[in-house]
This record gives C-alpha cells, sequence and structure tokens, in this order.
C-alpha cells in the first residue's frame, strides 16, 4: 500500500480524503494557500505544504502540486472534486512523474471530459443518448436554427468541456437562439477555456438518475447502484437521494447493466459516475460520465457500506476488486443536503464570515462532512459549501424525518446557510411523497424561501422607512 498520499484539494473533499488514508494508515499531505492558513484539512494531515500566496493558484497549477508531492516524498495523488480532478493534462503529468494518479487514466479523463466525444462514444456503443448535434461553432445561424428546428424546442445549449451547471442555456424558441448561444459560448470561453457548443432535445421534467461505478485496472466492473439528485438550482445539485425512492428494481436493473455497459466503453477504471436523464415514460438517456469522486458519494457509502475514497485508494493501488455485482445491495435510504454558506433570500449570493457557534447534527445514522468549525473563517474565495450532512433510515420516508430532525438540530451562526431553506423542502409534501423532477426547485422556489429571513428583512425596511420619514420631518 501506499505510504504517503498528497492531496490536490481543500475543505470537506481534503478532510474525507484525509479520513479515508487514516483508516487506511497511509500518511497523508495537505497542500494549502495562505487564505487556507486555518482550515481543518492543515490540522489532521500528516504534514502541509504551503502551494501558493495566491488563494486559487496553486490549487491549480499541475507543476507546482507535483513539485511538492516529490518534495513530501508521496507515492501517490488524490484530486478530489473540483479543481484538477478532471483535468487530463494534470493527471498525464503526475503519470509522467512516476506517481500514481488516484483516478481513471488519463485518455479516459480526456474523452469523457468533452461531452461531444462521450456522446459519440456512447452512441457507438448501443447506450442511449438524448438527440442533439455536434458542436455548432463552425456553423452559420441559418444552420443552427435548421438543426434546432430538426430536433424540436426546446432545446437545451451545453458546453462541450462544461461542469457544474455552467455553460448551459434552455432555448424555447428561435428568436432566442442566437443570443443564447452567444451567450453559453462567452461564458464556456470564461470556464472552461474552450467555448464549444453543442445543443441537445430539452427533456421536460426529467428526473436526474446516476449510477456509481466502481471499476479495477484487471477489466472488472460493477455499479453501486442510483442516486436521485433531480433536486437541482440552476442545474447544480442541492439534494441527493440514494437509492431512487421512485425507480422499480426492474428499472434499477436496466439501467444498471446500461451503467456498466457504459463505463465498460469508455474503458474506465476506479470510480466515477454515469449520469442519466430519466422521463416521464421510464425512458432514459445518457447525460455524461463524471471521471472523479462526486460530492455526492457519501450517499452511496451509506447505502452499500463501501468506503468509496478507500476502494479508489486501494484500485489505484493495483487491487482486484472482490466485489461482485451480485454482493452489492442497499441498505435503506440515503440523502444528503448540501449546507452553503449562502444567503437564500438574496438570490442564494455566498455569505462567507466567521463561525461564531457550530453546533453539528449527531445521532444514529446522521453523518456530517464538513470543514468547518467555531470561529473559522470561511474564505469568500471559494465554493460556498461548508457541510454535506448525510442521513440515512430503513425507508424514504423516515429518511426524510430524520433529515428534518438533524437539520433541526444543526446550528451555525455568524453566516447565513441554506439549513433553513432546506428544512422548508423537507415538510414540502411533493417532496415528502418522491414526487419531484429537476424542475421541483425552480417552480417552488418562491414557497420554499424561509419566511423567518423575510420577515427580519421586512422589520429592517419598515425601520429604515421609519427612520427616513422622521429625518424628512426634520
Ligand atoms: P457532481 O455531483 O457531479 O460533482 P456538482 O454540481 O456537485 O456535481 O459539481 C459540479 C462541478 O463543480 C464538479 O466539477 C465539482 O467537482 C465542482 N464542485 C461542486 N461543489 C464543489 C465544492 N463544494 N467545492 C469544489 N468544487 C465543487
Ligand atoms: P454538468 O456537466 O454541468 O453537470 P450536465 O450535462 O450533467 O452538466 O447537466 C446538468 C443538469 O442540467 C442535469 O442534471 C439536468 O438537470 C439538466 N440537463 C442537462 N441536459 C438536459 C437535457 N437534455 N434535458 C433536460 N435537462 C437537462
Ligand atoms: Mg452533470
Amino acid at each position: 500500500m501506499f505510504r504517503r498520499i498528497l492531496i490536490a484539494n481543500r475543505g470537506e473533499i481534503a478532510v474525507r480524503i484525509i479520513r479515508a488514508c487514516n483508516d487506511l494508515n497511509i500518511e497523508s499531505v495537505a497542500i494549502y494557500s495562505n487564505a487556507d492558513r486555518d482550515s481543518l484539512h492543515l490540522k489532521m494531515a500528516t504534514k502541509t505544504y504551503l502551494i501558493s500566496d495566491d488563494p486559487i493558484k496553486g490549487y491549480l497549477d499541475p507543476d507546482l502540486i507535483i513539485q511538492a508531492a516529490k518534495e513530501t516524498d508521496c507515492e501517490a495523488i488524490h484530486p478530489g472534486y473540483g479543481f484538477l480532478s478532471e483535468n487530463a493534462t494534470f493527471a498525464r503529468k503526475v503519470v509522467q512523474a512516476e506517481l500514481v494518479w488516484i483516478g481513471p487514466n488519463y485518455e479516459v479523463i480526456e474523452n469523457m471530459g468533452d461531452k461531444n466525444k462521450a456522446r459519440e462514444l456512447m452512441q457507438k456503443n448501443g447506450i442511449p443518448i438524448v438527440p442533439g448535434s455536434d458542436p455548432l461553432n463552425n456553423l452559420d445561424s441559418h444552420s443552427r436554427a435548421k438543426i434546432a428546428n430538426k430536433i424540436g424546442y426546446p432545446i437545451i445549449l451545453k458546453a462541450s468541456s462544461g461542469g457544474g451547471g455552467r455553460g448551459i442555456r434552455v432555448v424555447y424558441n428561435e428568436s432566442e437562439l442566437e443570443s443564447s448561444f452567444e451567450a453559453c459560448k462567452r461564458e464556456a470561453l470564461t470556464f472552461f477555456k474552450n467555448d464549444d457548443v453543442f445543443m441537445e432535445k430539452y427533456i421536460q421534467n426529467p428526473r436526474h438518475i446516476e449510477f456509481q461505478i466502481l471499476a479495477d485496472n484487471y477489466g472488472n466492473t460493477i455499479h453501486l447502484l442510483e442516486r436521485d439528485c433531480s433536486i437541482q438550482r440552476r442545474h447544480q445539485k442541492l439534494i441527493e437521494i440514494a437509492p431512487s425512492p421512485t425507480m422499480s428494481s426492474d428499472l434499477r436493473r436496466k439501467m444498471g447493466v446500461v451503467a456498466v455497459a457504459a463505463a465498460k466503453a469508455a474503458k474506465y477504471t476506479n470510480a466515477g459516475t454515469v449520469e442519466f436523464l430519466l422521463d416521464d415514460d421510464n425512458k432514459f438517456y445518457f447525460m455524461e460520465m463524471n471521471t472523479r469522486i462526486q460530492v455526492e458519494h457519501g450517499v452511496t457509502e451509506e447505502i452499500t457500506g463501501l468506503d468509496l475514497i478507500g476502494r479508489q485508494i486501494r484500485i489505484a493501488n493495483g487491487e482486484i476488486l472482490d466485489l461482485a455485482q451480485s454482493d452489492i445491495h442497499a441498505q435503506g435510504y440515503a440523502i444528503e443536503a448540501r449546507i452553503n454558506a449562502e444567503d437564500v433570500n438574496n438570490d442564494f449570493l455566498p455569505n462567507p464570515g466567521v463561525i461564531t457557534a457550530y453546533y453539528p447534527a449527531l445521532g444514529p445514522f446522521v453523518r456530517v462532512d464538513s470543514y468547518i468549525y467555531k470561529g473559522f473563517k470561511i474564505p469568500p474565495f471559494y465554493d460556498s459549501m461548508i457541510a454535506k450532512l448525510i442521513v440515512r433510515a430503513t425507508s424514504y420516508d423516515l429518511a426524510v424525518q430524520k433529515l428534518n430532525r438533524a437539520l433541526n438540530e444543526f446550528k451555525i451562526r455568524g453566516v447565513k446557510t441554506t439549513i433553513p431553506f432546506l428544512i422548508n423542502i423537507c415538510n414540502d409534501k411533493d417532496f415528502r411523497r418522491g414526487h419531484f423532477d429537476t424542475s421541483y426547485l425552480e417552480e417552488k422556489l418562491q414557497s420554499l424561501l424561509p419566511q423567518e429571513t423575510k420577515d427580519e428583512s421586512d422589520l429592517i425596511a419598515v425601520i429604515a422607512t421609519a427612520l427616513a420619514a422622521q429625518f424628512e420631518e426634520q
């Protein structure tokens, strides 16, 4: 087994990886920027390494990170999620530097990172994909309109190398097509340095169903059941459930077989995820493959009893998968709620600051993956997710109830969080019944926004008006 691993990440996932290392008796090296000096991952790692004064650049610099790994005598690098985790160049450089990359081969990352290439490969292998196009950049507007008409509105424009819900635009008619295409291209260039944009048929009110894949280096590939990630805001997941509360075992079997076939077609190794859209008629379509550990891997861990990060490390170390598909069964239902430091009543604006009180939820079948603590100052430079609350129960109903209990118990003071909003979702009858699709949050947003904060702002408005009136009188 590896003696020491470098973690090319920060925040909760760095902490999660350190825990997996400790469980396996592996030493860990945490890299950090100056802005992350007080981060929990530094306190927990065996060794720390200042990667850059800049808050972002160090985490995104393959050469600096490889140098850090060499200097600290590491044998492998775990990239976590985000940052360089899906950067094929980084993965290649790691291998060329004779370090082990804890993830799939860089060629697989490159192929699956391009949504068009991925779609093409899947189609060749008989995997159903959403009707769509190749990149539209080299066509004139007339040809683009023709393709859209052929597919039929609404369509969805997507950046070929997109991720995190960015570079996506839904287009309802031809008059919006060109302006949306230009906007999508600009966003793609800004975020992904590649402005290739293609289109797909926009599936109305689908569920987002994804299968967790585990594959060793010797052709053994299984799936660890599915997650329903339909609760999304602006194409970003907020709540994830495993297994899907509404899927029949027949459909699960069918989709599972296709997910494994997709992973095999991609020559996939290590942990990865095949994402599908599932429509009203139970027709499903390959959407993309994520070549890294997902934010929501914890719900799969909870229902399968498998440590996914530990498995990633063991597979990268050359272990043969000692699990067959028939070994994989769900123990109840797990739900994850992402707790973000955001002002939900102000368009979910990030709300970094000092944590003045922190009481995470506890009790049976409640898990919190986080990196914050009382007195910690959340830096403003990174993602606003500060904790993942994961619960498990024997049925979906009981899992929602437990999530509700745990959210009410979870106290974070000093910054505004998504907790009150998440509580409202738990109390919503459609959510409780499992009646939701990817449009659920956008449609119900107003009714789910917490009243309390609204009252506070109303009160402030009343006081402000009164004060203003007083000044006018003077
Ligand atoms: P997924 O479940 O597919 O990871 P997400 O919406 O969570 O979907 O993430 C999309 C992209 O944004 C991924 O590249 C992921 O690594 C990154 N990302 C999401 N949340 C975070 C976070 N809290 N910190 C860093 N990167 C994140
Ligand atoms: P990302 O790489 O940003 O995760 P995805 O291609 O996975 O992008 O899409 C993100 C989300 O956008 C999906 O989970 C789904 O809610 C929505 N979406 C993507 N493609 C379609 C489609 N063809 N029809 C309807 N919704 C879609
Ligand atoms: Mg996706």
